[in-house]
């Protein structure tokens, strides 16, 4: 049976043997920070010719300007090119996640007080998107789509996307996905390189106001790196999944536990159970899993290194455990749910009853697949409509409303020292109406 870490919520040191199993190393050390330092410094400096040294170095294949743009002519071509069954899974997929996001639009608002203030909140979308779509090791058609689609439903004028070429090898599932989920141009570059190109533009990308979209470990660092140059949606690390059982299948529940495993070495599955029975029994189909499944070293290495059986005593402590976890992905595998879900304060996304695998949200549910992952979720959300969009404050006032408030707003410039300040509203107030 396959050597996975089991913990009961009632030996001692537990809340220190789960911090314990929750402190993964952080995957950006110093010598990835400088070395991504180095290549952003350089292609901020040079431009194309640094982007493109950088390409053939990592990915492996001598790269222009000009040969790097994936033309929105080029997407349509792998659109048509692909299967129909491929067709029709996108055209799902995007529909789905478009219907869901299309609830998340927000309205400017705005409201009159008692002194005759008028105040609101105006949306606006950003202007110009980059999407890093990796493909380093595998390739993404949906990260495209979660990434796409709601910056489409937000309105943005512009989307270009950026996908590395291992080889100069397209991938062209991922260029079907970027035709029909609306991005306008690609570049084929990845890395922190391309997150340069991004952050300062180049002589052929555009510069854009936010990068979006995980990677690996030096894409992660870019992204840090050149936070404030631009914004970034988050810092998604390796993935997680935290299914809590009280019956039901054990081949079940032993396959969700590695439908995340699968993914990284680093990644993290734990499952929690008031029945010790179970976790016996789910160990037994892990390992059963493991004899078949293709990238079943990755997912032996993650479950051996960092997932976990819990015990628990009820659902209140199995709730208490979730939330100092603050899953990416959370499966609630229980027969009566909802009597557990109240007390579920943190996780990224939480999937309801036995028949609603995690996976079922990686493609096509609709809700986006891009969450909160090593303990975000306790104050960040899923990627949505809302990252690509962002709020203006209105005011307007009548001259009643700065003679009833405007002479403690010069009182307080005053205490501050700022004298314009409070001689803006002294002058306005002077004057006779
Ligand atoms: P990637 O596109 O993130 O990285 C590939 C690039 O890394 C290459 O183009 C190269 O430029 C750069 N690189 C590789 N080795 C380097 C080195 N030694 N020095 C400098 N640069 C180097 O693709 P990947 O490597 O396959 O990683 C993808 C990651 O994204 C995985 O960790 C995967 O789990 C994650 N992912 C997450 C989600 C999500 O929604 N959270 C979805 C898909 C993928």
């Amino acid at each position: 049976m396959s050597n996975i870490l089991r913990l009961d919520s009632q030996q001692e040191g537990f809340a220190e043997k789960l911090d314990a199993l929750l402190s993964r190393e952080a995957d950006t050390g110093a010598d990835v920070q400088d070395l991504v330092a180095g290549i952003l410094a350089d292609v901020k400096k040079r431009g194309n010719a640094a982007l493109c040294e950088y390409t053939e170095r990592f990915d492996g294949w001598a790269c222009t300007g000009e040969t790097i743009e994936i033309s929105r002519e080029r997407m349509e071509k792998a659109w048509n090119a692909v299967s129909d069954m491929d067709r029709e899974a996108l055209q799902l997929s995007v529909d789905r996640i478009r219907a869901y996001h299309e609830h998340q639009q927000q309205d400017d608002w705005e409201y009159t007080d008692s002194v005759g203030m008028t105040l609101g909140q105006r949306i606006t979308p950003l202007d110009r998107v980059g999407l890093y779509v990796p493909g380093g090791k595998a390739a993404y058609p949906s990260s495209v789509l979660m990434n796409a689609v709601p910056a489409v439903v937000a309105g943005v004028e512009e989307i270009v996307m950026v996908v590395p070429t291992p080889g100069g090898e397209i991938n062209e599932l991922v260029l079907a996905a970027a035709f029909v989920s609306g991005v306008q141009r690609g570049f084929a570059v990845g890395g922190a390189q391309a997150v340069a190109a991004l952050a300062y533009g180049t002589e052929t990308i555009p510069a854009v106001d936010k990068i979006v979209g995980p990677g690996n470990k030096f894409v992660a660092a870019a992204k840090r790196q050149v936070f404030g140059t631009c914004g970034i949606d988050m810092i998604a690390g390796p993935s997680e999944i935290v299914v809590v059982a009280d019956g039901g299948d054990p081949a079940w529940i032993a396959a969700d536990f590695l439908s995340q495993a699968e993914h990284d070495e680093a990644a993290q599955s734990i499952l929690v159970s008031t029945d010790a029975h179970l976790l016996v029994e789910v160990a037994r189909s892990i390992e059963a899993h493991l004899q078949v499944l293709p990238r079943s070293k990755i997912a032996r290495a993650s479950v051996e290194s960092h997932g976990a059986l819990i015990h628990v005593q009820n659902w209140e402590e199995a709730a208490d455990v979730v939330n100092v976890i603050a899953p990416e992905h959370l499966e609630l595998a229980l027969e009566n749910p909802d009597e557990i879900l109240p007390m579920i304060k943190h996780a990224g996304a939480i999937f309801i009853g036995h028949f609603v695998p995690e996976a079922l949200g990686d493609y096509i549910a609709g809700p986006n697949h891009v969450l909160p992952t090593n303990r975000t979720a306790r104050f960040s959300s899923p990627l949505g409509v809302y990252d690509f969009q962002k709020r203006s404050s209105v005011i307007r006032a009548t001259r009643a409303a700065v003679e009833a408030i405007g002479p403690a707003a010069a009182h307080l410039a005053h205490r501050e020292g700022l004298q314009a300040h409070a001689l803006t509203l002294e002058l306005r107030l002077k004057e006779k109406a």
